[in-house]
């Protein structure tokens, strides 16, 4: 049997059609299913449905033998134990810094002003801005970051944007971004080993 942790949402819904193509179809809608193991019609493949930041822990800890992690959740907790093969190309988009429409966020770096960061991406937004030489206090959120801003919270932001609009509807700005991120197949190291010819197969419908 090999297990597969995906995520609700993006990542289950762009990685479907991938696995259709392995002859894989998960026999419930996660969306409509409250399981949260869901049997495929590959009676050798199983999907557990788990938060996104979870699934790298499913799969370094080998409770599940691969699964689909967004580059954002990768960076954040490290990549230990993980067999990084493939980088899907979905679920694009880029890891930013933004801030109010209005706030000079040129002017505070210039001048070495100490910022409050608000995030999920605690590591990542202490990284990048070490790397600037710019100061900041993170304030570790869990969601609706964009928020943080506008209620006098934060100063910046470090959130995932893709088309742009969530910043436009909450009259916040991207002044800088950090970098791309895209969906990567995480395998996890003895799954790789132990089960490598069922997981070839399978492996093959992403390979170019
Ligand atoms: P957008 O309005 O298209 O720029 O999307 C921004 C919102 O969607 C933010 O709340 C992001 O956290 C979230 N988001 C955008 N792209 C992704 C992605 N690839 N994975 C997870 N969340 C995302």
């Amino acid at each position: 049997m090999l297990t597969l942790a995906l995520s609700k949402g993006r990542i289950f819904e762009e990685t479907a059609p991938v696995l259709a193509k392995a002859g894989i179809r998960p026999l419930e809608d996660p969306e409509q299913s409250r399981k949260l193991i869901i049997p495929t019609s590959n009676p050798e493949v199983q999907i557990i449905i788990v938060r996104a930041s979870d699934v790298p822990t499913y799969v370094q800890f080998g409770a599940a033998d691969f699964g689909v992690a967004g580059q954002d959740v990768l960076l954040e907790k490290g990549s230990d134990g993980l067999y990084i093969p493939i980088d899907l190309g979905i679920a694009r988009c880029r890891m930013a810094v933004a801030v109010k429409n209005g706030f000079d966020y040129a002017a505070a770096v210039r001048q070495g002003s100490r910022l409050r960061v608000a995030t999920k991406y605690v590591n990542c937004a202490r990284e990048h801005f070490a790397n600037k030489g710019v100061h900041i206090d993170t304030i570790h959120l869990y969601g609706s970051m964009e928020l943080a801003p506008l209620v006098g919270l934060a100063d910046a932001i470090v959130d995932l944007v893709s088309t742009g609009n969530t910043l436009r509807a909450n009259n916040l700005v991207e002044v800088e971004s950090i970098t791309d991120i895209s969906a990567r197949l995480i395998v996890n190291q003895a799954s790789f080993k132990r089960k490598r010819a069922q997981l070839q197969k399978i492996l093959s419908v992403w390979q170019p």
